[in-house]
């Protein structure tokens, strides 16, 4: 909700080249004790327009590839040089637990680094067009283009790598980008637009907005100077966005509701703590967190002991101690949710083998057996500490299960059987499968995304650079 506190040290906006402050602001506040952290200014539609006018004549003079890349390098440096403070901003402005937002810091590193990689070696390739008795006399070629201006929409739980997801690509690219962040959530990605300034990015390539998503989205999605819109967050969200930007690139990453199936002769110690882990670090609120535990009927009982044990070494609390695991929800519209989700399904005829109990801002880890296939915890993205678990027969029941979803992000299974191993890779209709290994395994060059629900493309700086440009065709007659 936008109000004026004056109490709260306002962060100014890079818009247009311009450092803005505007009277309306909105307070961001910790989701671990409600103390407000910083007030960022409310923007609209005039400026986002600004902001896009800039990033249209700045694209006018290109930067030459080693700048670009130089850049993103010495922004690398510096991401990694605030590391400490970076991490400390992400566990106050989103409930991050410290050790995961230092991941999250060392991911955004990577990022950069893997996109100054892109800039210096994007190109084109030599077409033979001689291969074909018209092209006889001529020597043919493709380079690689910039795609326009970029809108890159982000979402609350990744708030500067996510961020580096979109911006690094888009400078290795050569793109001008407006950068939207979650409103929850803007403070991580407004530091690192700073810091690209800072790092030398002329400012007008770059601008952030934030302020109402409706009618920020609205310019984005209707000016025709933007050419992509790269979107990371709900599906509900991003596919609307998608279809009103029909003659544009529609980048979409979104939710999943993530399986991992555990098999008979899996290390069960390794797979119980790989879903403790996966299901309820940062509370659940990764787009590929552990959801749905699909586990052989023969050990079930066993692995479920398991499960609760390893969720019961997990620490609960402040998300600023070195040493927790889960924190709080990001606020309380959504742990009204999945508190609902959690009745529906125990409700219909699910057994709450732990948690759900609500404790400050926390919901504790919650496993449930025997979930309904039809309960929205179960179909749907929770986002939340939940684990439901499933017996399965066999394998082929449990790749139906596990498929069983709208979703396609990631999926795993813990087997030692590699026939086992290879059939499921095959099979499980998801954009990445991992074996002996949680689902929410990710490093940040390789590809990345859904199929079906959770999106049509594959993120990562190579991906992504590829998404941002276009690729042009060059005849020379001799
Ligand atoms: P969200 O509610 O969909 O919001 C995402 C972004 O969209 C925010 O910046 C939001 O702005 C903006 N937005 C909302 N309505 C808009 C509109 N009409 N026009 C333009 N922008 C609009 O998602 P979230 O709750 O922040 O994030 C959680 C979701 O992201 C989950 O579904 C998760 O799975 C997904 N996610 C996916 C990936 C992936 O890589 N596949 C990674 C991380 C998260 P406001 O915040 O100002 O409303």
């Amino acid at each position: 909700m936008a109000q004026v506190e004056t109490s709260v040290p306002v962060k100014p906006l890079s818009v247009a080249g311009e450092s803005l402050t505007t009277k309306e602001t909105r307070v961001v506040r910790s989701p671990w004790d409600g103390a407000s952290v910083a007030a960022v200014p409310v923007v609209g539609a005039l400026e986002t327009r600004a902001a896009v006018d800039a990033a249209v004549q700045a694209m006018a003079t290109p930067l030459p590839a080693h700048e670009r890349a130089e850049i993103l390098d010495r922004a690398a440096i510096a991401t990694r040089e605030r590391r400490e403070h970076l991490a400390r901003l992400l566990a106050r402005e989103i409930g991050k637990p410290l050790k995961q937002a230092l991941m999250e810091v060392d991911r955004c590193v990577q990022t950069l680094t893997f996109s100054a990689i892109e800039a210096r070696t994007l190109a084109g390739r030599g077409i033979a067009v001689d291969a074909h008795p018209a092209g006889i006399g001529r020597r043919g070629y493709t380079i690689r283009v910039p795609i326009g201006v970029i809108a890159a929409i982000t979402p609350f739980n990744f708030p500067l790598n996510l961020a580096a997801h979109k911006v690094g690509p888009a400078i290795a690219s050569g793109c001008g980008t407006v950068l939207k962040p979650a409103g929850v959530a803007p403070l991580a990605a407004i530091e690192l637009v700073d810091l690209l300034h800072e790092a030398g990015l002329p400012r007008e390539l770059l601008s952030v907005v934030t302020g109402p998503a409706g009618e920020i989205g609205d310019v984005l999605v209707e000016d025709e100077r933007v050419r992509m819109i790269t979107f990371t967050g709900s599906a509900e969200v991003g596919w609307e966005l998608a279809a009103r930007a029909a003659r544009k690139h529609a980048s979409l990453e979104l939710g999943n509701s993530t399986p991992l199936i555990v098999c008979v002769e899996a290390d069960l110690d390794a797979a119980a703590e790989a879903a403790a882990i996966s299901g309820n670090g940062f509370a659940g609120q990764s787009c590929i967190s552990v959801q749905r535990v699909l586990v052989d009927g023969r050990v079930h009982d066993d692995f479920a002991e398991r499960l609760l044990a390893a969720i019961e070494r997990l620490k609960v609390g402040n998300p600023e101690e070195d040493d927790t695991d889960v924190g709080p929800l990001i606020d309380e519209e959504a742990r009204t949710r999945v508190e609902e989700w959690l009745d529906e399904a125990t409700e219909s005829g699910a057994e709450r083998l732990a948690g759900g109990t609500v404790d400050g801002g926390h919901l504790r880890p919650t496993v449930l057996d025997r979930v309904p296939t039809d309960a929205r915890a179960w179909k749907r993205e929770i986002f939340g500490p939940v684990l439901a678990l499933r017996p399965f027969e066999s394998l082929e029941e449990a790749i139906e299960l596990a498929n069983g979803t709208d979703y396609g992000l990631q999926a795993g299974i813990f087997t030692r059987d590699l026939a086992t191993a290879i059939t499921a890779s095959e099979r499980l209709k998801f954009g990445g499968v991992t074996i002996n290994e949680a689902p929410t395994f990710r490093v940040d060059q390789m590809p990345y995304g859904g199929t079906k629900e959770s999106g049509n493309t594959r993120e990562g700086p190579h991906y992504t650079v590829r998404d941002m440009t276009e690729e042009r065709m060059v005849v020379i007659k001799l």
